[in-house]
């Protein structure tokens, strides 16, 4: 796993990341987690591969070495094939109880197609997970239907807008007016905003212009390893307590 930080721009400090999965083949190389995500979840091991994930950031999390940094929680995705699994919030209470966290220490990545088919079993997991203390992110809105109803019904607490609503905005007027208006309409349903993908300076600034609470991208950090998340971290948050 890697760690992609995550700037708070009430402080300018790092208290989350996201974790994201990386897979190297001795043969192959470095294999990108949209090619083989999509693979997994066609072969059916995508569960296994899910579970591998959530039982490594709970290891990280427990070893209690990125919260002595200033870390409160983490996010983590979950796929459609994980979220259609009867029983997963319970399954995810289980390990996170195991290895001695609270659900409040991992918020849940969820992306908008997921939800699209409208399956009972997702519901039921959706509503199981918030009872049982987890927090829901909606991951990549702005590249699906975006729906406001989903927004609406599904309880998130945050919402991360896909690069593709912040990149023309640099330059296109019309297009800086759907990122600042999106931006507001979440504000206003009350829940948390973070924008993907920032690569620029420029790009931080108009996200904190337009009243964003968080920031995700290249320009403040790029996914890092354990060790170079744990170092960046002493780094960026100098007044955080060593273990
Ligand atoms: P995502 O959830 O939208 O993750 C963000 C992706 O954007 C990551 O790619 C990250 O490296 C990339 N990124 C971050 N900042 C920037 C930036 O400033 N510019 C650009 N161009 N890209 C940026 P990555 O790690 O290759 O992951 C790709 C996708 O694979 C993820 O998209 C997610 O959908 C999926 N994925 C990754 N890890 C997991 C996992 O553990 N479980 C599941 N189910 N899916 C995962
Ligand atoms: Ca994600
Ligand atoms: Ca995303």
């Amino acid at each position: 796993m890697v760690y992609q930080p995550i700037l708070d721009l009430t402080d300018d400090a790092c208290h989350s990341a996201e974790a994201l999965i990386r897979l190297n083949d001795p043969d192959l190389g470095t294999i990108r987690p949209d090619e083989f995500i999509p693979v997994a979840e066609a072969e059916g091991s995508i569960r296994a591969v899910g579970e591998t994930v959530f039982r490594q950031v709970c290891a990280f999390m427990a070893s209690g070495k990125a919260t002595a940094a200033g870390i409160h929680y983490m996010e983590v995705n979950l796929s459609g094939g994980q979220l259609s699994q009867k029983g997963l919030a319970e399954e995810l209470y289980r390990i996170t109880r195991s290895y001695g966290l609270t659900p409040e220490m991992l918020n849940l990545e969820i992306t908008e197609s997921m939800l699209l088919e409208n399956l009972p079993e997702i519901r039921e997991n959706l509503e199981q997970l918030r009872k049982l203390g987890f927090a829901l992110s909606m991951d990549d809105y702005g590249t699906g239907f975006s729906s406001t109803r989903m927004l609406n019904t599904i309880p998130f607490t945050l919402v991360k807008l896909d690069r593709s609503l912040l990149e023309p905005a640099v330059t296109d007027e019309n297009a800086r007016v759907v990122l600042q208006y999106t931006m507001q309409m979440v504000a206003r349903l009350d829940k948390k905003v973070l924008v993907e993908g920032a690569e620029t300076v420029e790009m931080v600034e108009l996200i904190r212009a337009f009243g964003g609470n968080y920031v995700q991208g290249f320009c403040y950090s790029k996914p890092l390893t354990e060790e170079e998340f744990l170092s960046f971290l002493k780094r960026k948050n100098p007044s955080s307590k060593e273990e």
